[in-house]
């Protein structure tokens, strides 16, 4: 398998630690230790956050299906990242909590449910720990003091604790120079007190007058908290040990939190490298611009869901463009892949039901031929090896397409479509006519159906949230005594006349 990985600037061959130095005792030789960055909870998971953990969730597929054992750690950012990478402004989440009116406590609760709520419906696997800063405060304090103890640190009052990038010779290595010299004039609103301008905060101390929502007691000060690069440095460490084989996150954490993760855990560990492979992933951009609240073009994944569109076909356009490439989403783009992700869908059932048909008739089913086969097999290695080359999605999209179009028999094209989807994530093997699209004049609006209808309807949607399936397949036989019919989606529930 080859991936890009930014600290040498170059595709490369991917080996684990333990591939390349012999196996560790205790330890599977095949695993794959794996740190993403995850989100910062004080507001809506966007399209832009979905098309990096898509491309992360990819990437998990494509080791797993290449034999490694992947032990993927994600952490919750619920403190200490603050309005500017300089270490200046506001913590996030004190500005979230201002902006909805709730506590900052209840803000990471609920944009960390939206953000695994948004996962589950793009078909995201979960990682396989997912870790809150805020319930790692003693690893990260436990870091900062031994930084401390080894004489990396200063403290500049009423700031915090800082990390001297003066005494680290290779600071910088992963954006290829000495980010000190072109930091110096560039950064507005600095701290002033540091030493060199790419010092930054390991430990913050609450401004007087502050009144701060989250703080903790440590040596420097009775009311601090931790910096945001020390978390994932810390999570890393105490879940995954102090190496690892693959960090991820998007490209615009290169030059200041990666950088300063790899510099403090390398000066705490004594270990290089702190992860062996940096991918990062390339930024969703919105009719061209960036995008924010005050432009109009934040979209999150029930803006999608409400304008029509069904997350496999946003899934299907990240898949489109290579993962280190912008990509440029518009709507024009998702209805185009929507029309694509219906036509594979379409496809793949009428594939599906006519295999049925012949496994049911065996006689009927010509028996499939040498060049067939090696025409299947040809595919199938294809598609791996597109999407084992530095994640060549794009690539390997258009395999599914001669898929379709080849003379291969009904189950070659079954189990072909079948065993892409473990690593396109689209869900196809769940998926039914019902999750085609229907066209709306069939369809019935809740608030038209007779009073009683809409009251069990209302029943149904909680049964289903609470998983209680027998209430609603109870409740499903009342609308069709009704004369109704129910097509539960992925996301939503649709009302049909029946025939
Ligand atoms: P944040 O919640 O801002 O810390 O972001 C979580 C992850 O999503 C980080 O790895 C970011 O780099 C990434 N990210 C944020 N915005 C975008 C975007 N527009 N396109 C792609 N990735 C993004
Ligand atoms: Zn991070």
């Amino acid at each position: 398998m080859q991936l890009y990985n930014t600290l040498s600037k170059k595709v490369e061959e991917f080996k684990s630690i333990q591939e390349t130095t012999g196996p560790v005792a205790d330890e599977n030789p095949k695993q794959v230790k794996m740190y993403a960055c995850g989100p910062t909870v004080y507001d809506y998971t966007h399209i832009g956050h979905l098309r990096k953990y898509v491309m992360d969730d990819v990437l998990v597929r494509v080791l797993r299906h290449a034999g490694y054992d992947v032990k993927h750690v994600q952490n919750i950012t619920d403190v200490g990242h603050l309005v500017s990478d300089g270490d200046e402004g506001e913590d996030k989440m004190e500005k979230g909590a201002r902006q909805y009116g709730q506590t900052a406590w209840e803000i990471a609760k609920k944009f960390e449910d939206y953000f695994f709520y948004s996962m589950d419906l793009m078909g995201i696997l979960r990682p396989t720990l997912s870790c809150r800063a805020s319930e790692h405060i003693q690893s990260q304090l436990g870091m900062v003091l031994t930084l401390e103890k080894k004489g990396f640190t200063y403290v500049i009052e009423n700031e915090g604790v800082y990390f001297d990038t003066s005494k680290l010779e290779t600071y910088g290595e992963l954006i290829g120079h000495d980010p000190r010299r072109t930091l110096r004039a560039s950064r507005i609103g600095e701290v002033t007190g540091k030493k060199n301008p790419s010092d930054f905060a390991l430990w913050k101390f609450e401004k007087a007058g502050e009144k701060r929502q989250m703080v903790w007691p440590s040596p420097w000060h009775q009311r601090s908290f931790p910096g945001w690069h020390i978390e994932c440095s810390a999570m890393s460490i105490e879940h995954l040990g102090p190496q690892i084989d693959i960090h991820t996150g998007g490209v615009d954490h290169i030059a200041v939190h990666h950088t300063n993760e790899i510099a403090q855990s390398e000066s705490y560990t004594g270990k290089k490298p702190f992860a062996k492979f940096w991918v990062h992933h390339n930024f969703l951009l919105v009719d061209g611009q960036k995008m924010s609240k005050s432009l109009n073009n934040f979209y999150t994944i029930d803006d999608i869901l409400q304008k029509g569109f069904t997350p496999a076909a946003l899934r299907l356009l990240f898949l489109s463009s290579h993962y280190r490439s912008e990509q440029n989403f518009t709507f024009q783009s998702l209805t185009a892949s929507q029309n694509a992700f219906y036509k594979l869908l379409q496809a793949y059932l009428t594939i599906k039901k006519k295999r049925q048909l012949e496994l049911a008739h065996p006689a009927s089913i010509a028996p499939s031929t040498t060049q067939a086969d090696q025409e299947a097999q040809k595919l199938l290695q294809q598609f791996f090896a597109f999407v084992e080359n530095d994640l060549n999605t794009p690539e390997a999209l258009s395999v599914v397409w001669q898929v379709l179009k080849s003379q291969l028999s009904n189950t070659q094209k079954y189990r072909l479509l079948l065993e892409f989807d473990r690593i396109l994530g689209l869900g196809l093997i769940a998926m039914s006519e019902a999750d085609l699209p229907i066209s709306d004049q069939k369809l019935v609006a809740v608030n038209t159906l007779p009073p009683d209808l809409q009251k069990l309807f209302k029943q149904r949607e909680t049964a289903r949230k609470e998983k209680d399936f027998t209430k609603a397949d109870e409740i499903r036989t009342k609308f069709a005594q009704a004369g109704y019919q129910l097509i539960d989606q992925t996301d939503r529930v649709l009302i049909k006349h029946q025939a």
